[in-house]
């Protein structure tokens, strides 16, 4: 989880850029997909058996993204009888190239952290106040929406959700000063921070240990495969009348090729082709839920989403469970972030620790422009052992080898806003990819903003497919709109 700061550094060099191939055949493994049997109930669901031929909606990739763009489809068509506007279900397939939700949603640091003031100042400077606002109101709807699924289906033990708030810790004075400014300009908005509590040096380190001032913020964590699991189950289970959802794990898009032009939507004709290496699907619309691996269909946004590779591991604290706090934490980089997965009270056992973090240490800058999952980076592994040990002294062992150690493949941009709505071309045109989707360049905080991108997208989709116009909810940024960022894709040095 990082917070992203709009800086071409962190993206990479743009004169380098390349689209991405495909993601790594054999990936880490990750706590979240492969620390039980089961903890991937649905890893091969639709790998084998005949592919779907026909689709209205493919939706490429099956991470939190691509099965929230499902889910909010089904909800619409449900809300909206879509049977009876278009005579027939809305039939959705997804398709994803390995196990089901392997990518940075099934490999990341579990932290759901709707950001509250973190960089507001600098955000109010460039945009002006309603835009700033609004680069928080997204997450905090987000957010509540999750966890209000989460709850209202009583999910919160399946998937450890845990309600323990986040501190972020600030290690110099320098950082410490902008925190306050931050908070102090955040106050003055309509951004509401009741639940936001600055903690001075010494109580920090009375209560929690570290002797470093902090803020607290709500937050929550969770193991966010089992969450994309149950939303997948849920979704698949509205299928009838209305709807339909099938997922392909194991196939890879490898092209999307437009076929007939100038269709419409009410010719009933599929003006696209996905291929795939199992055969090709016919639809009339796709999402490219494919984040950091974005460019690999989409050759022209190799610079403006850069694929930058994350590393967490699993390690043992080594002390109770009553030593240790149920709270997320993060520093003032917003490079490491850490917390402790929920134990059963009285358990004898240490406990399990998912820290990630280090990609300032990397061999490669960043590791910026890396899209191989499929091993670790020594360094940043190192940093990571010893930085536990070095901010709780005590509490953890210098150089513990960790349960498990993973990456995971972010999306960056320039601006560390995702990209929402149309597919644009360079040239500002939306023909080009006409009924093309794209919600992708989280920049490693895509937790509390995803599902609600996804939700956008569904909505765009009903939109055209019922011949209305989208209107753009209050809660959501203009700058994450694709037709807005057209400068980032001139930038692009690249041309397929
Ligand atoms: C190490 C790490 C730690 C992180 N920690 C946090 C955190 O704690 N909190 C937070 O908010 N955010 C965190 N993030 C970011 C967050 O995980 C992502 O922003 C979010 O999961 C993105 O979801 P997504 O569905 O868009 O992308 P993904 O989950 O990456 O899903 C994209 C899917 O598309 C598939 N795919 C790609 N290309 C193709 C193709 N051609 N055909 C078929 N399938 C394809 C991939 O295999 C993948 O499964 C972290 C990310 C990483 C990598």
């Amino acid at each position: 989880m990082t917070i992203p700061i709009p800086s071409r550094s962190l993206c990479g060099a743009v004169e380098t850029a390349r689209p991405t191939g495909l993601p790594s055949a054999n990936p880490t493994r990750s706590f979240w997909t492969d620390s039980s049997p089961n903890a991937n109930l649905l890893a091969s669901q639709g790998s084998e058996g005949p592919l779907t031929a026909d689709a209205d909606i493919c939706i490429i990739g099956s991470g939190i993204t691509g099965v929230g763009v499902a889910y909010h489809l089904a909800q619409a068509a449900q809300a909206t009888g879509y049977a009876s506007m278009c005579k027939g279900p809305l039939k959705v397939v997804i398709l994803e190239a390995r196990d089901f939700c392997s990518g940075a949603t099934g490999r990341n640091g579990g932290h759901l952290r709707a950001a509250t003031y973190v960089g507001y100042a600098a955000r109010e400077a460039a945009f002006g106040r309603d835009e700033a606002t609004r680069s928080y109101e997204v997450e905090a709807y987000t957010t509540r929406s999750i966890v209000s699924i989460i709850q209202e289906h009583g999910w919160d033990d399946d998937i450890d959700m845990v309600n323990g708030g986040h501190i972020r810790l600030y290690f110099t004075e320098a950082a410490a000063c902008d925190a306050r400014r931050d908070l102090e300009c955040t106050r003055m908005s309509s951004l509401n921070l009741k639940a936001v509590k600055w903690i001075e040096k010494e109580e920090m380190a009375t209560e929690y240990g570290p002797p470093y001032p902090g803020v607290y913020s709500p937050a929550y964590n969770l193991w966010p495969l089992k969450f994309v699991t149950k939303l997948y189950e849920r979704t698949e289970g509205l299928s009838g009348r209305h709807f339909s959802l099938t997922v392909h794990t194991q196939t890879p898009a490898t092209a999307v090729e437009r076929v007939v032009q100038g269709s419409d939507d009410q010719s009933g004709i599929r003006p696209y082709i996905v291929s795939t290496p199992r055969g090709s699907i016919s639809c009339s619309k796709v999402v490219h839920a494919t984040n950091g691996y974005a460019s690999h269909l989409l050759p022209f946004l190799a610079s403006c989403i850069v694929p930058t590779r994350g590393q967490v591991m699993a390690v043992r604290a080594d002390v109770n469970v009553d030593q240790i706090k149920t709270n997320s934490w993060g520093n003032d980089r917003g490079s490491e972030y850490w917390f402790a997965r929920p134990m059963q009270k009285g358990s004898d056992e240490k406990p399990l620790i998912i820290l990630g973090g280090a990609r300032q240490l990397a061999v490669t800058p960043f590791e910026s422009n890396v899209q191989d999952d499929s091993t670790v980076c020594p360094v940043v592994g190192k940093a990571l052992r010893n930085f536990l040990p070095s901010v709780f002294p005590g509490k953890f062992m210098p150089e513990r080898k960790p349960e498990m150690e993973w990456t995971g493949i972010m999306g960056f941009t320039e601006a560390g806003d995702p990209l929402v709505g149309p597919v644009v071309d360079p040239d500002g045109n939306m023909d080009t990819f006409k009924g093309q989707f794209i919600a992708a360049g989280y920049s490693g905080h895509g937790m509390p903003r995803a599902f609600g991108c996804a939700e956008i997208i569904s909505q765009m989709i009903i939109a055209e497919l019922s011949g209305n116009e989208w209107n753009r909810p209050e809660w959501f940024p203009e700058r994450f709109l694709t037709w807005n960022r057209i400068d980032d894709l001139k930038d692009s040095s690249f041309r397929a």
